[in-house]
């Protein structure tokens, strides 16, 4: 909000609206203008803008609005801002020149833009958040649609026996890059959404990210009984019936309040089933249009994209039957219609099954089916293939775009600065074009290794940085403190196991043989150390445990420190890990990855992909930009998949890893690492950015490019 408390000299006075627009996020110049207006407000105050404009005292305002070398820092960077918000120059008018006559809208349960607004758990959220800027970056109309919790999900701290402890903090909306919604007559807009028999008020704010504007919906209203304005205080909540509540005002309540501020989408995407329940509202205002339900149902399809994340039956939301028409029995009374033919649109396995699918009712309204890789394109079609009687396996339409990751959000600026020397001065705007990367190759491995090298450093402080922190609180003793890492060392290979902490993830899969490991680990010239970071949902125990395992075993002195679990794994913290590390070790069981991202980030950072053939990897590997884990076919037994794997883990780093990364040339540098790293940045990037998965979703949604695209 532009609550700015001291009065922003007019000279600067733009800096309230560049603190307000995420953009400053993925451009290394904006985020320059927050750290030169006040660097230690920037540091302390986790780079959030917003917040630093309001803590910054007047007197340093004043200086800096006189200040030349600061002003012509700001001045470029407003008009790079201005550049970039109003030019008709874009990828996508170049494109699709005249198609579209409104935004695509994109529904999702979280975003994760930037850590001053913490609505996000994971991978999903990132992926959202990651989308969000390419389609700024790439000039195509798109508008977000999402919660805001004002409590987030939780913030992780480990006690000293190890157990994870949530701890939730409320937002401080001042201190927050969002802006209240008005009407037309400057109140805040409040839209009503019908929940059963009553209705439940929504107010929205705004957050801008780039050209993209995204609108999070929040039950806090007065008007709300105080247990529905408590529905949007937090993310995944493990209540079926609050869960329900929750994504019936996310997906009905979203598409009425894009109606309410005269937005009117061409494309609405359902990011996972969770807010699938827009198409119910849309066929809502087809059937009162005075159509059939039946023809409602079919006349959305058209315009409606949906893609799946989760490989798992069990990862779906499935709401009861019996729950279902407590919600929406008015619903079809209101129509008109026998409850039956809306419940059908949900069920997977016809008119007796007793659960509501999200995932069903999303793939049978919407004609655009993705999964997120092409292995999970394959898995996705065996999984739902009951949905289309009859159909063979490859006929089932679910088609895959493989995610992808937003490099200028991602990119170390260390690696910005080489690929600029040696792969192109623009080199950004042609990430997608395999061509340019074999100028990888150019770049002199003692330069390249220097970059690496300050990189594992940085991460290091950042670790060293919160341990402490810990320390001079006095929340932990000594034991706890080699578990978060304090006895980390700078220049030793660094493996990181990093990722929601989840079973089918296998977080402890590297200390199956623990001798084995001890070996490694403790090698006295060649010594390995890993790096481990993640939160358990609080309501899956199992994972839980799994934290408590990996926590004590970095405690245990064996490992001399050098195993560590550093705490409140968030995307502040992922972009040390991502560029920091050497090796990114990635095992979870066949099949249950649907896609993955983190790897792709590492990979791009020339951080080298340790991983299972699952997700991305199946087929981003390609034998000599990483390694891949074990046999490529499944095998039958759980026991037996762990067996192979950790064998092949602990060899992989034996024969290959750890030799490779320890010979060095009389400079010190690992020519052969080297070699590695280069040719995963030139396989992994111009296949697995955001802007290849975005034009390939125009490409499929829209038809292909109206022209073919530059160079
Ligand atoms: C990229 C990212 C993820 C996704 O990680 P996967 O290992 O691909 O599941 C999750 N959380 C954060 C904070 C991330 O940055």
């Amino acid at each position: 909000m532009s609550a700015v408390r001291w009065k922003v000299p007019e000279r600067i006075g733009r800096l309230d609206e560049l603190a307000n627009n995420l953009w400053w996020s993925w451009h290394p110049r904006g985020r320059q203008v927050f750290r030169a207006l006040d660097y230690v407000l920037w540091r302390v105050g986790g780079h959030n803008p917003v917040r630093q404009l309001r803590e910054i005292s007047p007197e340093r305002l004043q200086r800096v609005a006189v200040n030349a070398e600061f002003l012509e820092l700001y001045d470029s960077v407003m008009a790079e801002f201005d550049a970039d918000m109003k030019t008709e120059d874009t990828w996508f008018r170049a494109n699709y020149p005249g198609l579209l006559d409104g935004p695509v809208a994109y529904f999702s349960m979280e975003f994760a833009i930037h850590n001053s607004l913490p609505i996000y758990a994971g991978g999903l959220g990132v992926l959202a958040g990651d989308t969000c800027k390419e389609a700024s970056d790439l000039g195509v109309p798109f508008v977000g649609v999402g919660f805001m919790y004002p409590q987030g999900y939780f913030h992780q701290r480990i006690s000293s026996a190890g157990a994870q402890e949530e701890i939730y903090k409320q937002l401080d909306f001042d201190e927050a890059p969002v802006s209240p919604v008005l009407d037309a007559d400057g109140r805040r807009l409040v839209v009503r959404v019908g929940l059963q028999e009553g209705f439940i008020s929504v107010a929205v704010w705004q957050v801008r990210v780039g050209r993209v504007n995204v609108y999070l919906l929040d039950t806090n209203v007065e008007d709300n009984a105080p247990e529905h304005r408590w529905l949007s205080s937090r993310l995944y909540v493990a209540d079926q019936e609050v869960r329900l509540q929750q994504e019936i005002v996310l997906g009905m309540g979203g598409v009425r309040v894009l109606r309410a501020m005269g937005i009117n989408p061409a494309i609405w995407h359902i990011n996972e089933g969770h807010t699938a329940f827009l198409v119910l509202e849309r066929i809502r205002e087809a059937a009162q249009r005075g159509i059939t339900f039946a023809d409602a149902a079919r006349s959305v399809g058209p315009s409606t994209v949906f893609t799946t994340h989760t490989p798992v039956a069990a990862g779906h939301d499935v709401f009861h039957v019996d729950l279902m028409r407590k919600y929406f029995d008015p619903y079809c009374r209101s129509l008109g219609i026998d409850h039956k033919d809306c419940l059908s649109l949900g069920q997977q396995f016809g008119p007796g099954d007793q659960g509501f699918n999200m995932a069903a009712l999303a793939l049978k309204t919407s004609d655009y089916r993705y999964g997120v890789s092409r292995l999970h394109g394959s898995v996705a079609r065996r999984m739902w293939g009951a949905l289309w009687p009859g159909a063979q396996e490859n006929e089932v339409p679910i088609r895959q775009i493989t995610n992808g990751v937003h490099v200028p959000t991602w990119i170390a600026p260390e690696m910005h600065a080489v690929f600029r020397k040696y792969i192109a001065d623009d080199w950004l705007e042609r990430q997608d074009e395999g061509g340019i990367w074999a100028r990888v190759y150019d770049i002199p491995d003692g330069e390249l290794w220097r970059a690496r090298r300050l990189l594992r450093h940085k991460l290091m402080g950042a670790i060293l940085e919160a341990a402490q922190r810990s320390w001079a609180k006095g929340e932990v003793e000594s034991r706890h403190l080699v578990a978060i890492g304090a006895l980390l060392h700078p220049d030793l290979l660094t493996v990181g196991f990093v990722k929601r902490f989840a079973e089918y993830k296998r977080p402890t899969l590297i200390f199956q043989d623990i001798e084995r490991l001890k070996r490694l680990v403790n090698d006295p010239l060649r010594p390995v150390q890993i790096v481990f970071a993640g939160k358990s949902h609080p309501a899956d125990l199992a994972s839980k445990y799994l934290v408590q395992r990996v926590f004590n075993l970095a405690a245990d002195r064996e490992f001399r420190g050098r195993i560590a679990f550093v705490e409140d794994y968030d995307m502040h913290l992922a972009h040390f890990l991502v560029q920091g590390v050497d090796v990114w070790l990635n095992n979870p069981r066949r099949l249950l990855e649907a896609c993955g991202t983190s790897g792709m980030k590492a990979s791009i950072n020339g951080a080298l992909h340790l991983s299972v053939r699952d997700g991305w990897w199946d087929e981003g590997y390609n034998g000599a930009n990483g390694w891949a884990i074990g046999p490529t076919v499944k095998p039958q037994a759980w026991e037996e998949e762990d067996r192979l794997d950790a064998d092949a883990i602990y060899t992989i780093l034996e024969r290959d890893i750890v030799p490779l990364f320890y010979t060095r040339d009389e400079k010190g540098v690992p020519v052969r690492w080297m070699g590695m790293v280069k040719e995963a940045i030139r396989s992994v990037m111009p296949g697995f950015c955001a802007k290849r998965m975005i034009r390939e979703y125009c490409e499929t949604v829209l038809g292909p490019a109206a022209r073919q695209p530059r160079r």
